[in-house]
């Protein structure tokens, strides 16, 4: 059995996108842009998947743009933002200690072309407070930028409430939606959304297909340059296929939205239970408001690295903490965000569910990391002080 458990990283293509992607390749390969039949057809296939992510985002089809991925719609969304703001004298952005590198990063280059950024920290419980992005705004805020679900804990953030302090306020809202897309209902008019991110390999989509939704009236800085695709504001000859499973990805997505989460809520609640009853573990984030397929545990005295590869050795394939991070040394930066000592943070796994596991994965995941988790801890050192009381639990 080789159980995967990674799907915040990202999801297997579903046979639906699949099947909308094929005839993309070799019979309706025209450009949208031409005037021809073959190439007019191809325009209103555009067209349709436009309308269907506008339909369940609750948005109209010139709200939305096609890009590369998440990370391109992020980067689109804060710098065009960014340069709103700057025309109206406003260079004050608030986000959070904890969202993705795609925004982080982002902000980092704002920071070094004259904008300030406050980055909010993050509660215990990993839910960031409207109120703590109302104490935060300034007279030149310009944007608030809060992710719907957060990719590490899963943790899901009140964005209706957040929103509503923005548009109270005067101030775009953009929320990273990549991992709430196609998994927890999105209402960009209810929730006040301003600019929304989202990627389709998170939801059973194609990789390297993202949206962005940008409120009417919002002008996209380019973040490429080219012809007048997507309006001009996202040039490049589209990605036709993979925007067509995009769509299809999201439609099935969305449609079986209520059924994967009744699905799954029980299959990580059981996984949860198991793993937390494993001594000097804690979950990451609140047990209730987080993704129906997220666990996100910290286990004390391990290596977070070793405890992978062991994992994979058992047929499990899991995650320490973002996809982005591994490879790197460093602790996660959301778990430090969320309190956790570097030393605790380093022994972090993260299981992500997806509609393919199925319960008897879940019993191979609590018979594995147990078992896994003992072996470790008796050949750490760490653990050893830990058992003779010459250090502290932390956890
Ligand atoms: C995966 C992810 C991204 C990046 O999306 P890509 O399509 O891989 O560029 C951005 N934000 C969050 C929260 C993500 O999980």
């Amino acid at each position: 059995m080789y159980v995967y458990a990674d799907n915040a990283a990202t999801t297997a293509l579903s046979k639906t996108a699949l099947e909308a992607m094929m005839p993309c390749f070799q019979e309706e390969y025209a450009n949208p842009s031409s005037l021809h039949t073959p190439g007019q057809r191809a325009a209103e296939k555009l067209a349709q998947a436009r309308e269907i992510f506008a339909r369940h985002l609750h948005a109209d089809p010139r709200e939305i743009t096609f890009t590369s991925g998440g990370s391109e719609a992020d980067t689109q969304a804060l710098r065009s933002a960014a340069a709103l703001g700057a025309r109206q004298g406003k260079r004050h952005i608030i986000s959070t200690r904890f969202e993705h590198h795609a925004v982080l990063h982002t902000l980092a280059a704002l920071e070094k072309e004259g904008f300030a950024v406050t980055l909010l920290d993050i509660p215990p419980d990993g839910v960031v407070t409207a109120t703590a992005v109302r104490e935060a705004l300034r007279p030149d805020t310009c944007l608030v930028s809060v992710m719907f679900a957060n990719n590490e804990i899963g943790t899901i953030q009140p964005i209706e409430q957040i929103g509503r302090v923005c548009r109270e306020a005067g101030v775009l809202f953009h929320t990273d939606a990549v991992q709430a897309a196609g998994h927890l209902p999105i209402d960009v008019e209810e929730m006040q959304i301003d600019l929304l991110s989202l990627s389709a390999h998170k939801f059973h989509g194609p990789k390297g297909v993202g949206v962005l939704y940008a409120r009417r009236g919002i002008p996209l800085v380019n973040v490429i340059y080219g012809g007048a695709q997507e309006r001009g504001q996202r040039p490049g000859t589209e990605n036709l296929p993979g925007i067509c499973g995009a769509a299809a990805a999201f439609d099935e997505a969305c449609a079986n939205m209520e059924a994967e989460r009744a699905y799954l809520t029980p299959l990580r609640d059981r996984l949860i239970a198991g793993l937390t009853a494993i001594p000097h573990t804690a979950l990451n984030g609140d047990p209730v408001r987080r993704l129906p397929g997220n666990v996100s545990v910290c286990f004390e005295g391990i290596e977070g690295e070793s405890l992978l590869l062991l994992l994979d050795d058992r047929g499990i394939a899991a995650s320490s903490g973002s996809a982005c991070t591994s490879g790197s040394l460093d602790p996660s930066h959301v778990l430090l965000a969320l309190g956790r000592p570097h030393e605790v943070a380093h022994g972090s796994l993260r299981l992500t569910l997806s509609g393919d596991n199925t319960p008897e994965q879940i019993e191979h995941i609590l018979r594995a990391v147990p078992e896994v988790v003992a072996y470790l801890r008796g050949m750490s050192p760490v653990w050893d002080e830990l058992e003779r009381g010459q250090r502290p639990h932390l956890i």
